[in-house]
């Protein structure tokens, strides 16, 4: 699926506001998204980060929407010269045995999360990607018109606008939305990357070129080419990307997600820091309940890592001068395909309504408001159908 929200939303000609500056907190997609955009509708714009090292060895694959190329074109990314990605052919789906359950023509395009955040913050620049900066707390004046962001290292910025797209872990939501907190939905995603020329032949001869799904009870898995290091879509050099869905209840997850040096992870494990008990649960339950072709290739990944799946959905994306987009505000289930997308549709439709109402923040905070909390909802409702039907059967 492909959210719309924001496909009305061309830059329009409008007066550029003057000396109108945003803080973004936050320096993944969303982020980029948010800070690219409000550049190029003509605001001064300074990104934080977190983290004091490039991000760019973050998660897999990611189905490419048409807000996310939208996103890329309005930021004035180089996308006509480019590969946005991997071309698949047709879905297929296997069952138990390996033989065909269903298999129907539908192409469509697998990219990475590495080559949208590359080419976003070659589009946004590094001059004003401050990175080593944690958000630790912030102020709104009297009058409501200026917020102030406080870092870990004691220095503080201010701005008209401050956007939290820090993440599922958001700093700015529990700042000021504190009722906000993501639930876990019981089921968690293992994960994998597999080099193209490294897939099992059984793998290669099952899955190669299109999108592969197989499901049992409690267990739903799928896989597609994404574009390999330095997002290269040659082919030979592209890697197979699977993520499975198993069930795991409280204790189970707290286990998974200690890694193989003891730490509690919370909710992400990255690669290379699965414990190895974990590691061979995966391949052994692999060639317990999937396919020839998908258990080749679960089997073939050295370092499977894994994701907690998780619900958020915030009643406001708004207080006052500060807003929440991207995982800080929805995290939909990766069923919809719609993460990124949606975060691209958010800072996509921010930056059209403050071009449209260049003098009124205010104003033009209320009308973007509305339709993303529609599109999160939404995408959270079909998240959640989707999850539970195929890993509960509900
Ligand atoms: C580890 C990981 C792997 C992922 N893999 C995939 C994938 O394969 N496919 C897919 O569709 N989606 C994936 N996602 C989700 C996808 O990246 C997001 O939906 C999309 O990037 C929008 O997220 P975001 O930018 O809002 O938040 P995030 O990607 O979570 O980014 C939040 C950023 O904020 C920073 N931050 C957090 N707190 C602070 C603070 N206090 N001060 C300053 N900075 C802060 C973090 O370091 C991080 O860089 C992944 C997310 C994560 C975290």
């Amino acid at each position: 699926m492909s959210p719309k929200a924001s496909q009305a939303a061309a830059p329009t000609a409008s007066r550029a506001p003057t000396a109108r500056r945003a803080l973004v907190v936050g320096g993944s997609l969303g982020g980029l998204f948010a800070g690219a955009l409000l550049k190029q509708a003509g605001w001064t714009v300074d990104i934080y980060e977190r983290s004091s090292h490039g991000l760019d060895s973050r998660g897999g694959g990611i189905v490419l929407q048409p807000d996310v190329v939208e996103a890329f074109r309005q930021a004035g990314a180089e996308v006509e010269t480019m590969d946005l990605g991997v071309r698949s052919r047709e879905r297929k789906v296997f069952r138990r045995d390996g033989s065909l359950q269903d298999r129907q023509v539908a192409p469509q395009t697998q990219t990475s999360w590495s080559l949208i955040y590359t080419t976003m913050k070659r589009a946004f620049g590094e001059a004003h990607y401050r990175q080593g900066k944690t958000l630790v707390g912030l102020r709104q004046d009297e009058a409501g018109k200026t917020v102030t962001a406080r870092f870990e290292d004691g220095t503080e910025e201010t701005g008209d606008l401050l956007v939290g797209a820090d993440g599922n872990g958001s700093t700015v939501r529990r700042l000021l939305w504190p009722e906000a907190e993501p639930a876990y939905a019981g089921y968690l995603a293992w994960r994998g990357l597999v080099p193209e020329d490294e897939m099992p032949p059984a793998a290669r001869d099952g899955l190669h070129g299109d999108f592969g799904f197989a499901n049992t009870k409690g267990s739903h898995i799928l896989g597609y080419l994404v574009p390999g290091e330095n997002n290269d879509t040659r082919s030979g050099h592209r890697l197979y990307n699977w993520v499975w869905y198993r069930v795991a209840d409280d204790a189970a997850l707290r286990d998974i997600m200690t890694d193989r040096e003891g730490r509690y992870r919370g909710f992400s494990l990255p690669e290379g820091r699965l414990a190895d008990r974990w590691r061979d649960h995966v391949h052994r339950e692999a060639g317990e309940l999937l396919p020839p072709a998908f258990r080749e290739v679960v089997r073939a990944t050295r370092e499977p890592f894994a994701q907690a799946i998780r619900d958020l959905a915030v009643e406001r994306m708004v207080r006052g001068r500060v807003i929440l987009l991207g995982d800080a505000a929805f995290i939909p289930r990766p069923h919809t395909a719609a993460s990124t997308a949606k975060a691209a549709a958010n800072a996509l439709t921010l930056a059209d309504a403050l071009r449209r109402c260049p003098d009124d923040i205010d104003e033009a905070l209320e009308r973007w408001e509305p339709r993303q909390l529609a599109l999160g909802q939404r995408l959270r409702d079909q998240g959640r159908r989707s999850g539970d039907h195929l890993l509960f059967n509900r």
